[in-house]
């Protein structure tokens, strides 16, 4: 399960936006009205920038989500009204699906027979729903007639919050025991955000505001993707060493670096393979970011990480490394072959180390860090040297 920490973090983007746009919106006589006027080609600019960086960055589940937000858009602009009444009550049930079934579908490359399936599918969701327009069906629009709740959400049907609700449950569980946080909680706050921009509109710009913010959460998204693929290590999700050298020009005056090595893994990768290593090292990786003391921890490479205590003691922070280098020891690792699993202990070494006056860099003090490791090798592995 998620920690409540991290699920606030990651939603406070997302929510700050979305509340900033309701905001606007309720008190929209207090925008200068020429900034209104311009809204609609706000939400045009924004999606096509989303569209080309999704498109650019191979991350085209945003533009699944953009692209029918502006099909909608321009369907309530350019239809005749009974017509617009009807791509909103069509929208209504068929977005909220959309949006769930694209978080569900992982990212595959446009070109590619995946992404030529997903786009067949986007047209072949317009087209039903401009023929459903063309051709309204009685028996569908009874659905929208059906009563379930005491009160009246008009002009949301009872049918689309039934759905709504269904939905947002499904996402409320990924937010809480999925580990793609950082979509999980974008796609929460945009389907909260579409209903209420769909409930409210005959608010003037209501639709407008709401769009834009939706987009602008998306395109936040996309940067902190890129920020996430840049600096932080796809296999362990630890940051990563680009991470650790930005980290490491931004230190104090006192601090301790731990450099860490698993022992003998390269006999564990011929023993069981590499794909079990890489099991191994995201067990290892999910203790060290789990230390105690205030640390971070990195992966530096390989199967070595590096630890920093910023404004730490040497013997402070050895007692966390020792914590947590005992606690990897007694931490069972179960290997499963074909016949049989089995239960085996991994183990770390560590060298820590205070900066010093000497140190000419962050990188002088980690060279220090990596004798001591060396000495804990030599020592006999699984044991913390400081120096
Ligand atoms: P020592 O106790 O002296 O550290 O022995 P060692 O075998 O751990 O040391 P060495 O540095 O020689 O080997 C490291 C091994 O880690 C080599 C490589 O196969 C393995 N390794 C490095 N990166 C990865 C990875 O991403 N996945 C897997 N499965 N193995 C990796
Ligand atoms: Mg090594
Ligand atoms: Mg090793």
């Amino acid at each position: 399960m998620n920690s409540l920490k991290s699920i606030a973090v990651n939603l406070a983007i997302p929510l700050l936006v979305a509340t900033v746009f309701a905001l606007l919106t309720y008190y929209q006589n207090k925008i200068p009205s020429f900034l209104l006027g311009i809204t609609p080609y706000i939400f045009y600019i924004l999606s096509a920038i989303v569209l080309f960086i999704s498109w650019h960055f191979n991350r085209n589940r945003f533009l699944f989500v953009v692209f029918p937000l502006v099909f909608i858009y321009m369907g309530f602009e350019f239809l005749s009204p009974p017509k617009a009444t009807l791509l909103f009550k069509y929208m209504t049930l068929v977005f909220p699906a959309h949006l769930l079934l694209f978080l569900f579908l992982s990212e595959r490359g446009l070109l590619s027979v995946w992404g030529y399936l997903k786009i067949a599918f986007i047209a072949f969701e317009v087209g039903i729903v401009f023929w459903f327009i063309q051709n309204p069906s009685e028996a569908i629009l009874d659905i929208f007639k059906i009563k379930i709740f005491a009160f009246n959400a008009y002009p949301l049907s009872d049918i689309s919050l039934v759905l709504g609700l269904f939905i947002l449950f499904v996402i409320v569980v990924l937010v809480m025991f999925n580990h793609f946080l950082m979509y999980n909680t974008a796609f929460l706050v945009i389907l909260i955000s579409f209903y209420m921009t769909l409930y409210f509109v005959r608010v003037d710009y209501a639709i407008e505001l709401g769009f834009i913010a939706i987009t602008l959460i998306i395109l936040v998204l996309l940067i902190r993707e890129a920020y996430r693929l840049a600096f932080y290590d796809e296999l362990t999700s630890l940051p990563g060493r680009r991470a650790l050298i930005e980290d490491m020009a931004k230190l104090g005056r006192k601090y301790t670096l731990a450099m860490c090595d698993i022992d003998h893994f390269k006999k564990f990768n011929d023993t069981y393979g590499h794909d079990t290593g890489d099991e191994v090292l995201k067990m290892v990786a999910s203790k060290l970011a789990n230390v105690s003391g205030g640390g971070k921890a990195y992966r530096y490479g390989g199967e070595e990480f590096t630890l920093l205590f910023p404004s730490k003691d040497l013997d402070e922070s050895y007692i966390h490394a020792d914590t947590l280098r005992e606690n990897i020891a007694k931490t069972p690792f179960s290997v499963r072959n074909k016949k049989s699993a089995k239960k085996i202990f991994i183990n770390i070494s560590v060298g820590i180390v205070k900066n010093s006056k000497n140190d000419k860099d962050p990188f002088a003090t980690m060279k220090r860090a990596d004798n001591a490791l060396y000495k804990a090798k030599k020592a006999g592995r699984n044991t913390v040297i400081k120096a």
